[in-house]
């Protein structure tokens, strides 16, 4: 298959193997063929990236500069999806990269896929969003997908350069998921969808939609029961697909509104079973949340590279801009925050690889990121001056396509509330597993906890009881 030939090497690792883990509620496929980049054989920390990383970086960086970067400006300026462009990232394996082996894809993890994304985006934000969200799309399938589903959709996706898109956010609920309207009630071996969707990436391109849509009418019932995951075909009857949204920025990527009107889905096309959706939707948000970061720092790394060459050629007072003291640290704060924003979202995509809950370490990649492009697209329009602010040179275009970083998948007050909450389990877990091996007289005053166990505890005799406590220690690292 076209899509394979350039990482051959990589299907010669051992095939990705579904792995429960933590609390067995995940189900990522994990894969164990190879090192993260941050650890060692012998589990030390490294920030080497291993050789197949840096072969797929390459690649991605090459095909950024090569075919990305010559067209960004024009592509921003029709605000058109650049097909041609992702025909040919398909064409090489850029995309439907963790498709797992077993259904003829590359399999590869989280990290491996954020350097991609860093890569494409520091070419153009637009089209990083608008080739890679196929991946968002794809994710639900990828996570929650049956065998059959997984063979369909996985096959389609690999044998023509289709796209899918993730059909989440509703005209009234954006942050609030568990307000989505859009329902879906069963008829014989049916669901029949209505609702409308908005803001959906590749929502004129996709092929297929995953749709969240409420099967539970009864408004009071749970969230992580009420709503329903479908793979939604986008040339079924009663799909209405909106006009291409005009944005401020990342205007290559395609954002529309989409309608269902009594849209017929075959009841094969649930993902899990009823009830499932919520959660499915959430752990994508796991799995994608460091990609956003990593096309952050793709943007925030182009504005500081752009603005150390601007920097070193412009002169002011008879010298380069860059020996006044004042631009120095412009040119310092963008960098620092360029290795913090990549830092953080290798760290957000290793606790995935591992098989950690990382929801954690993604919202703070994606909230510090997003900030990080966000500060230095516009720390990069300063230090161009008056050049900044046009459209012939390429800053103007960071400080647009940086935006959207804070808003799309869960916005940056949504991270600081997901960071707040996962900081407040990791205390009271911290205080609940003392204060049981406490009891059990499992515990002395000098113990740490991080010894105890890398990843569960179950905790042994209490006078002849067995007290099983299970705990993820991962939470109190
Ligand atoms: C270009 C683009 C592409 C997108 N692509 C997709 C896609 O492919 N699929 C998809 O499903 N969605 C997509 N989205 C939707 C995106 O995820 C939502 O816009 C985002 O989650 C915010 O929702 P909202 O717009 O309804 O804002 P709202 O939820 O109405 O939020 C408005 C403001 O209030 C703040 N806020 C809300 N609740 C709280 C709270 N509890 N505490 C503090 N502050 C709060 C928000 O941070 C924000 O600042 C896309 C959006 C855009 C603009």
């Amino acid at each position: 298959m076209a899509s394979l030939m350039k990482f051959s090497n990589l299907l010669k690792r051992p095939n990705i193997s579904p792995v429960i883990c933590g609390s067995g509620k995940r189900w990522h496929n994990h894969s164990t063929g190879h090192q993260a980049s941050s650890e060692t054989s012998d589990g030390g920390l490294n920030f080497d990236l291993t050789a197949q990383q840096i072969e797929i970086r390459d690649l991605a960086r090459k095909f950024s500069k090569e075919e990305i970067l010559p067209k960004a400006a024009e592509f921003d300026k029709k605000m058109e999806f650049p097909w041609d462009i992702f025909k040919k990232a398909w064409e090489i394996g850029l995309v439907n990269k963790h498709i797992p082996q077993k259904y003829g894809g590359l399999g590869m993890n989280n990290l491996e896929g954020t350097l991609v994304t860093e890569e494409l985006a520091y070419a153009c934000g637009g089209m990083q969003s608008g080739i890679l969200s196929t991946e968002l799309g794809q994710i639900p399938l990828l996570l929650a997908g049956n065998d059959q589903q997984k063979k369909e959709y996985c096959g389609r996706l690999l044998s023509e350069p289709i796209i899918a898109a993730f059909c989440v956010t509703e005209p009234g609920a954006g942050s609030d998921v568990g307000s989505i309207k859009t329902t879906a009630v069963k008829k014989g071996d049916e669901y029949i969808l209505n609702g409308q969707k908005m803001w959906i990436t590749n929502g004129g391109n996709a092929s297929f939609y995953f749709v969240l849509a409420r099967t539970d009418p009864d408004l009071t019932a749970p969230k992580s029961k009420s709503f329903t995951g479908f793979l939604v075909e986008s040339d079924l009857k009663g799909v209405i697909i909106g006009r291409k949204e005009v944005m401020m920025g990342q205007r290559a990527a395609d954002t529309r509104g989409i309608t269902f009107e009594d849209v017929r889905v075959p009841k094969e096309n649930v993902l899990i079973g009823e009830g499932a959706g919520f959660k499915i939707a959430m752990e994508s948000f796991d799995f994608t949340r460091p990609y956003a970061a990593a096309g952050a720092v793709g943007v925030a790394q182009r504005a500081l590279d752009e603005a150390t060459n601007y920097a070193l050629e412009r002169k002011t007072f008879g010298q380069p801009i860059i020996n006044h003291q004042a631009i120095a640290f412009l040119i310092a704060e963008m960098a620092m925050d360029v290795e913090l924003g990549r830092l953080a979202y290798y760290r957000g995509s290793w606790e995935y690889d591992q098989g950690k809950s990382n929801s954690y370490y993604a919202s703070i990649a994606k909230a510090f990121a997003s900030d990080a492009a966000n500060k230095a697209a516009s720390n990069a329009v300063q230090v161009f001056g008056g050049n900044g602010y046009n459209t012939e040179y390429p800053v103007e275009k960071l400080m647009r396509d940086a935006k959207i970083y804070h808003i799309y998948e869960g916005t940056s007050q949504i991270q600081r509330l997901i960071i707040t909450r996962e900081h407040l389990k990791r205390v009271k877990m911290g205080l609940i597993l003392k204060r049981k091996l406490y009891n059990a007289g499992n515990l002395d005053a000098g113990i740490s906890l991080q010894c105890v166990s890398e990843y569960w505890i179950v905790e042994t005799v209490n006078n002849d009881k067995t007290l099983c406590i299970e705990v993820k220690i991962v939470a109190l690292d």
